[in-house]
């Protein structure tokens, strides 16, 4: 396993792997690997032959400045579990690095990120996510990407920046890997307190309650939210949002007439939850827990 810290290097090797004619995966991550970015990464290796992984903590996506000041690096613990699982290149830039002083260009995605995190975030998150993603596949040069159905309206918003702007790559999108009480795995749970981590499995188990609802049949989102939001009760959580929208789209259903994804971003204290699931009637022809 090589790690790599300057961008150029990274792109000079990149073009090698490109020449010598090898599958190259590449999966982006700010860090603090858990079993998550894991599956990813085993895909990766199961698919190809050259794996890269970044770690690069976007100054840029951050919309609160402590959230960025806090966010847990553990960068030999990282590149321990990389080395672990077999990963070929870990990329490890400096924001100075990859963004010159002098920067101009943004890559700016349109309607799908006006909803769920692009609300409640600002738009500069995904503005932020996209500049930096395009960036990295110009260094990384893949021909497969890797994301997590965690980062659902992410994954659709790169899907599309990769469709729309041509980039030669195409993605997977792996189910999120949960806690055994359903939780699902992120680098800030480690910021829960112990109290807060006994109540944030409630999130998920409010979205299973809504897919509950939708595979039996309830075509009104209104009730559904309501009764998850019974679910989210608990004094200590705060809901930044909680929607049932289009798989393609993201704007809210007015009424669930097949396939949707419901999604919902919580507060525990000062940190912010995000997870989702797609639901729908249980004869629905999409597959569960992908979105294709
Ligand atoms: P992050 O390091 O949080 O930016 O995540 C890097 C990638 O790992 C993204 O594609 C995430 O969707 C994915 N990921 C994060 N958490 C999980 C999880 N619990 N299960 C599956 N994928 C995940």
């Amino acid at each position: 396993m090589r790690q790599i810290t300057e961008p150029a290097a990274m792109q000079t090797e990149a073009a090698a792997i490109l020449r010598a004619g090898k599958k190259h995966g590449f999966v982006p991550t700010m860090g603090n690997l858990h079993a998550g970015h894991r599956t990813l990464i085993d895909q990766a290796r199961a698919d190809g032959e050259i794996v890269t992984v970044s770690i690069f903590v976007n100054p840029t996506q951050f919309n609160d400045g402590a959230d960025f000041e806090n966010y847990p690096r553990t960068l030999a613990a990282d590149l321990q579990l990389c080395a672990t699982a077999g990963v070929d290149y870990v990329f490890t830039p400096t924001a100075a690095e990859i963004y010159a002083p002098d920067r101009d260009i943004l890559v700016i995605p349109d309607k799908l990120a006006n909803p769920l995190c692009g609300l409640s975030r600002g738009r500069g998150h995904f503005i932020g996510v996209c500049t930096v993603v395009a960036k990295l596949f110009n260094l990384v040069r893949p021909d497969r990407v890797y994301f997590g159905q965690k980062d659902a309206q992410q994954a659709l918003i790169i899907q599309r920046m990769i469709s729309d702007l041509n980039f030669p790559v195409k993605m997977s999108l792996l189910p999120t890997v949960r806690e055994a009480d359903g939780l699902a795995l992120s680098s800030r749970n480690r910021l829960l307190t112990k109290k807060e981590r006994q109540i944030a499995p409630q999130l998920y188990a409010a979205l299973q309650t809504g897919a509950q609802m939708l595979a039996a049949g309830e075509s009104r989102p209104h009730a559904v939210i309501e009764k998850m939001m019974s679910r989210l009760s608990a004094p200590e959580i705060e809901i930044d949002y909680l929607n049932i929208v289009d798989l393609a789209t993201l704007t809210d259903l007015e009424e669930i007439t097949g396939d949707a994804l419901i999604a919902a971003a919580i507060k525990l204290g000062d940190v912010r939850l995000i997870d989702n699931v797609i639901a729908g009637r249980a004869n629905s022809a999409l597959k569960r827990g992908a979105i294709e």
